[in-house]
């Protein structure tokens, strides 16, 4: 597998475009970037592009798996490049920092249900949530 954004899109018979590149670039400099987060460095780069083109870019992207998106509850999609293995994420509630951590078991589902049920499990969704080092040394204004 390449490692050249130009053969990664050829290898997976995306056609290779502008917009792509530069998402692709966008998301490998900024990882857990969310859409707007994107759009804006892509602007940057490209100029005038419009939301909706960079979002049918993510789109694809992500269907394609050259992109991960990682969807927390509660908050924007962010969107990574780091594909190939099954780490999870650690959030903090305050400023919304997110860090990755390999997986402690490494292949999914890395935790065992209590009772499967017969379903055929292949995924356990994890997200530690907490605060970040800087956040907890920082203490939260407005609370008592
Ligand atoms: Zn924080
Ligand atoms: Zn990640
Ligand atoms: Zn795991």
């Amino acid at each position: 597998m390449g490692t050249e954004p130009t053969d990664v899109l050829r290898e997976r018979g995306l056609r290779v475009t502008a917009q792509r590149l530069a998402v692709l670039r966008a998301v490998s400099k900024a990882p857990h970037a969310t859409a707007g987060g994107v759009v804006r460095t892509v602007r940057d780069e490209l100029g005038a592009v419009s939301v909706q083109a960079v979002y049918d870019v993510l789109e694809i992207l992500t269907e394609k798996g050259l992109l991960r998106r990682i969807q927390p509850a509660g908050s924007p999609a962010r969107y990574e490049d780091r594909v190939g293995d099954n780490h999870h994420h650690l959030i903090c509630r305050v400023c919304d920092r997110m860090v990755d951590v390999d997986c402690a078991a490494g292949e999914p589902p890395c935790l065992t249900a209590a009772e499967d049920f017969g379903f055929e499990i292949d995924e356990a969704e994890i997200v530690y949530w907490g605060r970040c080092p800087d956040c907890v040394e920082r203490p939260a204004k407005g609370t008592a």
